[in-house]
């Protein structure tokens, strides 16, 4: 009786949060652009104040906005391995006999912006963030309102940075997290998600990287659990998911350690010895994730009490 009490209180609730958004006119989908919102006055509002608020808090963790290109030749998705690991999610198109992809994450390009000039240790680590829209195909059938779109923002951010300052940037990545979080009042987990099947690089490099990931997870203080094969193709990833006002849980903040696209783009600085040998790592992450969806998340957590 009690659960079904409950049931029928959270799908009323759900059903006045539903109305109670649509009349607060935030945003709208078109069958004419499937998976993209139109996000109305109102709703724009929302948005922007949470990518100043992130911008905001750069200042104070030390990472400097750019602005990159959204369409890129195929010779660049091939050098990433996109081409051959991501292919069925980017939109690709023929411009003067040539294939471009509108890019699906912005990391390629800021390995392009860490590569256009000779790189020093001293400008290490490199922190470059990028609000860059994302396009990826998702299947129609599995479009669900803002958490599952096709065109996207993210508070997305890339640290090129030496080996021995990996340990301390994850960290201060953690921390980051935690402060944002905490702003919002959300309760939410870590996730350490290692080597998939389809992976690119050798075995070894993943090794370190898993192992790096977990040291840092122990010694930040905080309970985590393991899922083994989630990783992304280049490299293992600490997720951290939301808890909605339901119990359901969102991926929104990833942190990803990456051995492998500074191969692929052949990436080096001048070490402290005076040599262009060594190679950086690239740390990607997001706090927010995909703005869209966490529009979609504060909405439910709020219940439309902005
Ligand atoms: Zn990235």
């Amino acid at each position: 009786m009690f659960l079904r009490l409950q049931t029928i209180l959270i799908i009323s609730g759900q059903f006045w949060k539903v109305n109670k958004l649509k009349e607060q006119e935030l945003f709208f989908f078109h069958e004419l652009s499937p998976g993209s919102c139109f996000f109305l006055p109102r709703g724009a509002f929302i948005y922007n104040t949470l990518k100043a608020f992130i911008q905001e808090e750069y200042h104070r963790h030390g990472f400097t906005e750019v602005i990159s290109p959204n369409i890129y030749s195929s010779c660049l998705w091939e050098m990433s391995g996109h081409w051959q690991h991501y292919h069925e999610k980017m939109f690709s198109f023929q411009v003067e006999k040539e294939i471009f992809a509108l890019k699906p994450m912005n990391c390629p390009g800021h390995c392009l912006i860490f590569d256009h000039r000779p790189r020093s240790w001293r400008e290490l680590p490199l922190r470059l963030a990028d609000f860059g829209v994302l396009h990826r195909n998702e299947f129609s059938g599995t479009l669900t309102g803002l958490s599952r779109v096709r065109r996207f923002e993210q508070d997305d951010a890339h640290i090129f940075c030496m080996v021995e300052q990996v340990d301390e940037e994850i960290s201060e990545c953690l921390d980051f997290v935690r402060s944002v979080y905490g702003v919002f009042g959300f309760s939410f987990q870590y996730i350490l998600s290692t080597r998939p099947e389809k992976f690119l690089g050798d075995l070894h490099l993943w090794n370190q990287a898993e192992k790096q990931l977990e040291c840092c997870l122990n010694a930040f203080d905080e309970q985590w659990r393991l899922s083994a094969g989630d990783g992304a193709f280049y490299g293992p990833k600490i997720d951290i998911e939301i808890k909605d006002a339901l119990g359901r849980y969102h991926q929104c903040a990833t942190i990803q350690l990456d051995f492998q696209l500074p191969i692929q783009f052949n990436l080096a600085y001048v070490s402290k010895d005076g040599t262009n040998e060594s190679r950086p790592v690239i740390i990607h992450r997001a706090v927010l994730g995909s703005l869209e969806r966490m529009v979609a998340i504060l909405a439910e957590d709020y219940a439309g009490k902005w």
